[in-house]
C-alpha cells in the first residue's frame, strides 16, 4: 500500500493531530488501492475530544458575538484560500469528479459567512405579560454538539452543521464517515489557523464503534447526524436516551415530475444532473422521474442519447460519471438492478458494472418497473434512475408521494398555478420548480417522513443549536404571577 498520509494525521482535538487507538485505511475508489493510513479515535479519543470541546466552548462563549463572527469569516476565507487542495483531497478520498469537488468548494465558504453574520443577531423576545413584571427570553448555547457524517459531500456537509453550531455558541466533535475524513481533519486545522480556539472544533475518525461512543455519551448536548435511515434509527434512539436535541438528516427517493408543457432541455439538464453528482449517491438525487404521457417518447429519446454519451472515468480525470465509493456499494446499486430486470424491469440504457480496477457502474435508465418494486422504493445510491409515465397531474402527485421518504422532489412546468399546487401537494422538505439544484445556505432543508427530523440551514439551524430561556423579573407594580403545572 502506499500511504501518503500518516496515521497521525486522524485524531483531532485541542487544535492538533493525536494518537488514536487503533489504525484504518482510506481507499480511492477510482482504482480500489488503500492510499492512506488514519488514526481510529475510539472511546479514548471520543472521550478526550468532549473534555477538549467543554472547555474550549467557555473561551468561544467569552467572546463578544461579533468576534466570534470576525473568526467563522476568517475561517471561510482560509476555506477558499484552500478550496483547490481540499476538493483534491475529497476526489481522492470518495471518488467525485474533480470540477463537481472544486464547484462543492466553491459553496461551502458560504455556510461559514453566512452564520458568520448571524452571531450578533440571535435575539430574544419581550413578552406582555400582566402587571409590574418584565419577562423576555433568550436564547443559549447547547454547550457540546455532536456531528456524524456521510462520505458523499464531507466538507459541505461538516461545514452546514458546524457553522451554525459555531455561531450559536457551540463547540463541535465531528465524527466523518471512515471512508472519507481526510478533507474534514484538514478543514479543522485550517479553522485552528483562521482563530477557533483549539478544542472547539474536534474531529474523531473511525466507524461505527467510534460513533457508537459519540452518540452514546452522556456529556454532548446535542447530535447532529447525517446518513442513512437505519443507522438514524440508532442515533435517534441513543439521543432520546439521554434526552437530547437532534437533528436527523436522512437519505431519500425523490420524485421529479415532468409536465407536457415543461422546457424539456431543462427537465433533461436536471435529470443529467442527478445521475451525475457523485454518480448518483446524493440524498436528494432524483431517482423517480414520472414524465407526462404527451412527451414521454421525446424525453426518453432525450434522456437514453444523453446517458448513453455520458463519460465514465477516474474521479481526477473530471469525468461526468465517477466511481461508487466502495466495493460494497458496487454490489448494492448491481444487485437493485439485476433484481429489477429479473422482476421484469428493462435496462434501457447501461445496466452493468464496468470490468476494471475501482468501482464503476454504467449510468442507467429503469423503465417498466412498478411503484411498489424495491428500485422504485429504495435507496440504490448509484447513476440509476427510473422512469415512469404518467396522464394526469392527480396521478402524479399520488405517485410521487408513494413513498417513504420525502426529502426533496422536482416539478418542471410552465402553467404557474399549476406549480404552485403540485408544489404545495408534494410531501418533502424541499421542492425545487424547473430547476434541480436551488438549495442555499439561508434556505431550509430536511425532510418529511423517514427522510428525516429538524431542519439545517436559515435561522431555523441558529434555533435548533440554541435553548430558550424564559426570565421573568418581578419589577415592584401590580399583579402577581401564574403557577403552570
Ligand atoms: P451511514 O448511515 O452508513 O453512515 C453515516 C455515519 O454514521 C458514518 O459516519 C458512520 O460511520 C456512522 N455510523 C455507523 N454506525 C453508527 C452507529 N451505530 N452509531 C453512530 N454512528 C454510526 O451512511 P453513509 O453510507 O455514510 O451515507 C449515505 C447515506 O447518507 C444515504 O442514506 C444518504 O441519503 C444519506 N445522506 C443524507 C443527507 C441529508 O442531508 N439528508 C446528506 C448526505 C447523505
Amino acid at each position: 500500500m502506499s500511504s501518503d498520509v500518516t496515521e497521525s494525521h486522524g485524531v483531532y482535538i485541542d487544535g492538533a493531530f493525536q494518537d488514536g487507538e487503533g489504525v484504518f485505511e482510506v481507499e480511492d475508489p477510482s482504482t480500489g488501492e488503500a492510499f492512506a493510513s488514519v488514526a481510529e479515535a475510539g472511546q479514548r479519543g471520543v472521550d478526550a475530544a468532549i473534555d477538549s470541546a467543554r472547555e474550549a466552548q467557555q473561551e468561544w462563549i467569552a467572546l463578544a458575538p461579533s468576534e466570534r463572527g470576525r473568526i467563522l469569516r476568517d475561517f471561510a476565507d482560509a476555506i477558499r484560500e484552500h478550496a483547490d487542495e481540499l476538493a483534491t483531497v475529497i476526489t481522492r478520498e470518495n471518488g467525485r469528479p474533480i470540477g463537481q469537488s472544486k464547484g462543492m468548494m466553491q459553496s461551502t465558504p458560504g455556510y461559514l459567512e453566512y452564520y458568520a453574520g448571524a452571531t450578533d443577531k440571535i435575539e430574544g423576545e419581550t413578552i406582555p405579560v400582566p402587571g409590574g413584571q418584565h419577562a423576555f427570553t433568550r436564547r443559549e448555547p447547547l454547550g457540546v454538539s455532536a456531528q456524524i457524517l456521510p462520505w458523499n459531500a464531507p466538507v459541505l456537509l461538516t461545514a452546514r452543521g458546524v457553522a451554525p453550531a459555531l455561531a450559536a455558541g457551540n463547540a463541535v466533535v465531528v465524527k466523518p464517515a471512515p471512508e472519507a475524513p481526510l478533507g474534514i481533519t484538514r478543514m479543522a486545522e485550517l479553522g485552528t489557523e483562521a482563530g477557533l480556539p483549539p478544542g472547539l472544533f474536534n474531529v474523531v475518525p473511525g466507524g461505527a464503534e467510534t460513533g457508537e461512543a459519540l452518540a452514546t455519551s452522556d456529556r454532548v448536548d446535542e447530535i447532529t447526524f447525517t446518513g442513512s435511515v437505519a443507522t438514524g434509527k440508532i442515533v435517534g434512539k441513543a439521543a432520546v436516551e439521554n434526552v437530547l436535541p437532534m437533528a436527523l438528516e436522512l437519505g431519500g427517493k425523490s420524485p421529479a415530475v415532468i409536465f407536457d408543457d415543461a422546457d424539456l432541455d431543462d427537465a433533461l439538464g436536471g435529470a443529467l444532473q442527478a445521475i451525475s453528482f457523485i454518480s448518483g449517491q446524493v440524498c436528494f438525487a432524483t431517482t423517480r422521474i414520472f414524465v407526462q404521457s404527451d412527451v414521454y417518447e421525446e424525453f426518453r429519446e432525450m434522456l437514453l442519447d444523453a446517458v448513453e454519451a455520458m463519460e465514465i472515468g477516474p474521479g481526477a480525470d473530471n469525468p461526468d460519471i465517477g466511481p461508487l465509493i466502495s466495493g460494497d456499494g458496487l454490489a448494492k446499486v448491481e444487485r437493485y438492478v439485476s433484481e429489477a430486470v429479473n422482476n421484469g424491469s428493462e435496462a434501457s440504457v447501461g445496466g452493468q458494472a464496468l470490468d476494471r480496477d475501482g468501482y464503476f457502474f454504467e449510468p442507467t435508465v429503469i423503465e417498466g418497473a412498478g411503484d411498489r418494486d424495491a428500485i422504485s422504493c429504495e435507496e440504490v445510491f448509484g447513476p440509476v434512475v427510473n422512469l415512469y409515465e404518467f396522464e394526469s397531474e392527480s396521478e402524479a402527485i399520488r405517485r410521487a408521494n408513494d413513498t417513504e421518504y420525502g426529502l426533496y422532489a422536482t416539478v418542471w412546468t410552465n402553467t404557474l398555478d399549476r406549480a404552485h399546487r403540485v408544489a404545495n401537494a408534494i410531501e418533502a422538505g424541499s421542492v425545487m420548480v424547473n430547476q434541480y439544484a436551488g438549495s442555499y445556505p439561508q434556505t431550509p432543508f430536511g425532510g418529511y417522513k423517514n427522510s428525516g427530523i429538524g431542519r439545517e440551514k436559515g435561522f431555523q439551524a441558529i434555533d435548533h443549536y440554541t435553548q430558550l430561556k424564559t426570565i421573568n423579573i418581578d419589577i415592584g407594580g401590580e399583579g402577581g404571577g401564574a403557577y403552570d403545572g
